[in-house]
């Protein structure tokens, strides 16, 4: 397969050049303009507007603001390649030149980077059909940062609607050198569980203790009780993460109050270990809460839930095969799972057909070195991170290019 990914790929992406500075204009401008979670009205009509200039067969609104292109182009599998269009609310830092122009919204995941690169790829695809056979499907969802568009794209008939991928496909701007992808068969991102846990006591003078039960200490203890969790109870080879982002008690220094609400985020790598973690949640939680004498059982109240992300292990191999053979083997690196999460993980989940999910890296690559020989490479601005800044190239040509090789694994096969 090598050869021909190559040499398809080659021709493909020989327009490239040509197109980059319009994804390169698209990236700015979406990343000026950016949208909350299933509010991406602008983004869509955009990345709409893109598919049916480039020929595509164009369904919007699918989910709220969900944009799907296709092109069915003979004989051949049907390959859905997907790309998330939300942004954060969370003020950028970054200081570029093209920084978000809403007060308090930003693009600090990066979704910006993934529609530009989508798109980009979309359009390559569609300007060399004698190269490929198949079907195209260009999936734009909205809301990945609420766990919300991938499952409101499949409840508003998305299996119905449109033709069964072979496979479904789709990437991540992550830190990393920019010019690299990375990726590996098995879990790729973690599965993510929020949970709001409201606890009762009994609120009372702040100088007679004695008539009230005190949430704030229930919480207290609770918080301490859960992290033996991952450190008693998950074996050393397993991984988890068990974090209280929320703990609100009180108004007063004087008084007790009634109640506490802890909201905590749970990341799991296995099933059988987040049912684990999840059951010890509620066990400790209720013991603490009877331990203190409460006068109601704690509510638990789930806020989201991501899937854990599974990358087949076949349809991976193919694609780490093509982006050797596209990239050359140094630019294309193994990394086991992440601790995000994503909702991606859902279509492939519905239509029971493999997905694969990989990481293009967007930092400077003199920069990432020399973060990692000085041992800091937790320092450089993560996804969600306020200064998060991707490097406009080669990332941008990056992913452009892992979209439609990725895609051409498939079409170019037949
Ligand atoms: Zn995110
Ligand atoms: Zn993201």
């Amino acid at each position: 397969m090598g050869q021909d990914i190559r040499s398809s790929a080659s021709t493909v992406l020989a327009n490239m050049g040509a197109l980059m500075p319009g994804v390169e204009a698209l990236y700015r401008d979406i990343h000026s303009h950016p949208e909350l979670s299933m509010q991406e009205t602008r983004t869509a009509g955009i990345a709409a507007d893109k598919l049916k200039g480039a020929g595509y067969e164009v369904t919007t609104g699918v989910g709220k603001t969900g944009v799907v292109g296709l092109i069915r182009n003979g004989e051949g599998p049907t390959v859905m390649l997907r790309a998330d269009m939300d942004a954060l609310p969370v003020t950028e830092e970054t200081g570029v030149p093209y920084a978000s122009k809403v007060p308090g919204v930003s693009h600090m995941c990066g979704h910006d980077m993934h529609v530009a690169w989508l798109a980009g790829a979309a359009t390559l695809l569609a300007q060399s059909r004698e190269r490929w056979k198949g079907t195209l499907m260009v999936v734009f969802q909205p809301g990945e940062e609420i766990a919300a568009g991938a499952r409101a794209m499949i409840d508003d008939g998305l299996l119905k609607r449109f033709p069964t991928p072979a496979v479904v496909l789709g990437q991540h701007v992550m830190v990393g050198p920019a010019g690299t992808v990375a990726g590996s068969a098995g879990p790729i991102t973690s599965a993510a569980d929020s949970l709001q846990i409201r606890l009762f006591g009994r609120g009372a003078h702040g100088s007679m203790p004695q008539a009230s039960i005190d949430p704030v200490v229930m919480a207290a203890s609770t918080v301490l009780r859960l992290q033996t969790i991952v450190s008693r109870e998950v074996a050393a080879t397993d991984a988890a993460v068990i974090t209280v982002g929320v703990l609100q008690a009180g108004t007063k220094e004087n008084v007790i109050p009634d109640d506490a609400i802890i909201k905590l985020n749970v990341r799991t790598f296995d099933a059988g270990v987040r049912k684990h973690v999840l059951e010890a949640i509620e066990r400790i939680v209720n013991a603490e809460a009877a331990a203190s004498g409460a006068p109601r059982k704690p509510e638990i109240t789930p806020l989201d839930q991501y899937p854990l992300n599974v990358n087949d292990e076949k349809a991976s191999n193919r694609i780490a095969e093509a982006f050797r053979a596209y990239f050359s083997p140094e630019r294309v690196k193994h990394t086991g799972p992440a601790p995000a999460s994503e909702d991606f993980g859902c279509f492939g989940t519905a239509w029971q057909v493999p997905s694969v999910f990989w990481f293009v890296g967007g930092n400077d690559p003199e920069v990432y070195a020399k973060a990692k020989a000085a041992g800091k490479l937790n320092e450089l601005p993560v996804n969600h991170s306020p200064k998060f800044a991707p490097v406009l190239h080669p990332t941008l040509e990056t992913g452009v290019e892992a979209m439609v090789v990725g895609a051409l694994a498939w079409l170019a096969a037949g």
